[in-house]
């Protein structure tokens, strides 16, 4: 090895993603982009990152509209929004679309004293609120999207979203508690020809059975089982349980390749897990290199 691309490709292709890079701990924020148009999902902690770059995107703050799609209004996906930097321009729109009716409160009282200086109603930009219906296809930004309600404490909706080429499934903060075949058949018809399945893998399977029973989250081997069955060919695994490290969640990754591979699907399925700052192109594949431990970082999100 005589360069530093030299010792960057050794990297790449000799040592797995823990050793050279961190999944690193941001919570749920995924942008999706096709063309011109673009959506974000949930504002978790990961929405600050890309709040700051797509300020330092727009330097002369040309008016900028932003649709945000919630799966729920947990804490752990709306705790972004107040440091989202779009918000502190009058030039701004954003318009965050949820099933819940719920989601205006629960930001006021995330933007009340004590918890955060700018009351919600001294935000700068505009911020609207748009309520869709599950089963029910809406165009948003130029992606059809359609929600569908999930297992989790408080309800919990998944997104399927299509640009009319390419279809991507969100399904975070998701239970399977019953394992029923009805269950994960309705998440297959759901996830069915997906180029992507975003899919909560907080756990093991023992781990979901067992004493994470009714804990509101799924499990790697779930999500395999049912992108097998639906025809999805990638499934990201997502919302990481914050209590594992970087050599525990490669482990995760590297069971559920193993067992698609058992089930003789991994020339179908490809299986990938969520970091911060993920780039992931779907028409080929691409991902971006592993993000070294001292960088920050961005986008897709451990919890
Ligand atoms: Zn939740
Ligand atoms: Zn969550």
């Amino acid at each position: 090895m005589r360069t530093p691309e030299d010792v960057d490709r050794f990297m790449r292709t000799h040592l797995s993603f823990s050793t050279t890079g961190t999944f690193g701990g941001q919570t749920s924020c995924v942008q999706i982009c096709s063309d011109e148009r673009s959506l974000v999902l949930d504002m978790g902690t990961g929405l600050r990152t890309l709040g700051s770059e797509l300020m330092a995107r727009n330097p002369q703050r040309a008016p900028m509209h932003v649709d945000i799609l919630l799966s729920h209004p947990h804490w752990d996906h709306i705790a972004g929004f107040p440091f989202f930097a779009p918000l502190t321009s009058p030039s701004t729109t954003v318009t965050i679309h949820a099933c819940h009716d719920t989601i205006e409160a629960a930001l006021r009282r995330q933007h009340g004293d004590p918890s955060f200086p700018v009351p919600f109603d001294q935000i700068a930009a505009d911020v609207s609120f748009a309520r869709l219906e599950p089963g029910r296809t809406t165009e948003i930004g130029g992606f059809a999207v359609t929600p569908m309600r999930q297992h989790h404490e408080g309800d919990s909706f998944a997104y399927r979203i299509d640009d009319g080429t390419r279809t991507l499934v969100y399904a975070t903060d998701t239970e399977f508690p019953d394992g029923t075949p009805g269950e994960a058949e309705e998440a297959a018809a759901f996830f069915a020809d997906a180029d992507m399945v975003v899919f909560d893998a907080m756990y093991t399977l023992a781990e979901a059975a067992t004493d994470r029973r009714r804990f509101g989250h799924a499990s790697n081997v779930q999500g395999a089982d049912i992108c097998m069955r639906a025809g999805a060919r990638r499934l990201c695994l997502f919302h990481h349980d914050p209590r594992r490290r970087d050599d525990e969640l490669q482990r995760l990754l590297d069971q559920t390749r193993r067992y698609v591979a058992l089930q003789g699907a991994d020339d179908t399925l490809e299986v990938i897990a969520a970091h911060d700052g993920l780039d992931y192109v779907l028409t080929d594949g691409v991902v971006t290199p592993p993000r070294a431990c001292t960088e920050p970082a961005a986008g897709f999100a451990r919890c």
